[in-house]
């Protein structure tokens, strides 16, 4: 509690969804894929939910909405790779390719998690 959060991800995976689990209630209304003509979706702006003091629930449009190459480093967003991110042996590593990379490293180690390592990559060889 007393934290910002936000989601974000493709279209139709379901973030007002879990959104709305998390505020057990129904903020927003969920889209039905079925019905959504192709290019729409439900979340066309950014909202912040409050569920208690100080604490909200952001949610964002999809990727498909705003461009990913606004956002430098993709890296950054995962947190749990921030303490690794300096180790890694060039400093304009991707994380993905590059030998002596220290994500790729704690990855091997279990210290960061398969799936979000495979999300990484799908995020950063989009851009
Ligand atoms: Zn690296």
């Amino acid at each position: 509690m007393g934290k910002t959060a936000v989601f974000v991800g493709n279209s139709g995976v379901g973030k007002s969804s879990l959104t709305n689990k998390l505020l057990k209630t129904k903020v927003m209304e969920e889209g039905d894929l079925s019905k959504i003509e192709r290019g729409k979706q439900t979340t066309r702006h950014t909202e912040l939910l409050k569920i208690s003091d100080n604490t909200y629930i952001a949610d964002s449009p999809g990727f498909s909405s705003f461009e990913l190459g606004e956002i430098d480093d993709i890296a950054s967003l995962f947190v749990e790779f921030n303490e690794y991110i300096g180790e890694c042996k060039y400093r304009d590593c991707r994380h993905i390719k590059e030998d002596d990379c220290a994500i790729k490293k704690a990855l091997a180690e279990g210290k960061i998690s398969k799936s979000r390592y495979d999300n990484f990559c799908l995020l950063a060889n989009k851009q």
